[in-house]
């Protein structure tokens, strides 16, 4: 696995936009977390591992790095950390997870299924050093190409993905559309990460 932008096939324009928010951020000219709406296979856990080959670290951040996972017993990763806790995490476990996403992306995928208390941990999160925070969240409830929900529900369901925005601080929405296997497999690769680095 190569973990490279040009793997991914038919998202180049999806693909694209999230790559210029994450730079956007890296470079400081925005602020705020990425939020990815997709149907779960969709590609957002895909799109957000690769949001850390644009990101860099230096020898002092390494530094950093192996001081925090030494301390929590961990080997440190040879780059960019990239950390995902599943939604059942604790709030002291959480806090361990944004430590070690320090200079990397911390993604929370299933936004809405982690307590409000976990969401104001992360939204409150100010340090100086740059995390890149990425969360996904289903488009709706039962997430079926056709979907079954009641209005009722649908409204329910956006009220809470607007909370966590709120709450983790969420300046960047992006769709991540559902596409067909033929799209997958035939689909245009996207440009690499080094061409992404590039461009935007
Ligand atoms: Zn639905």
């Amino acid at each position: 696995m190569t973990n490279d932008f040009s793997d991914i096939r038919g998202l180049a324009s999806t693909a694209r936009e999230f790559a210029h928010a994450v730079n956007q951020r890296a470079r400081g000219v925005e602020q705020g977390g990425i939020l990815l709406v997709a149907r779960p296979g969709a590609g957002a856990t895909m799109l957000a591992r690769r949001a850390t080959g644009l990101l860099t670290v230096c020898d002092r951040d390494m530094a950093d790095m192996a001081e925090t996972y030494g301390a929590a017993r961990m080997p440190a990763p040879c780059g960019v950390p990239f950390r995902a806790p599943h939604h059942t995490v604790s709030r002291r476990g959480l806090v361990g997870e944004m430590d070690l996403a320090r200079y990397g992306v911390l993604l929370l995928s299933d936004v809405v299924e982690f307590p409000r208390q976990h969401w104001v941990t992360v939204g409150m999160n100010e340090h100086s050093f740059f995390t890149l925070l990425v969360v996904t969240v289903a488009p709706c409830p039962c997430s079926r190409p056709r979907c079954r929900c009641t209005v009722k529900q649908l409204e329910r369901w956006q009220q809470r993905v607007d909370e966590a925005c709120g709450d983790l601080g969420i300046t960047k929405r992006i769709i991540v559309p559902w596409l067909t296997q033929t799209e997958r497999t035939t689909g245009t690769h996207c440009s690499s990460t080094d061409e992404i680095r590039e461009m935007t």
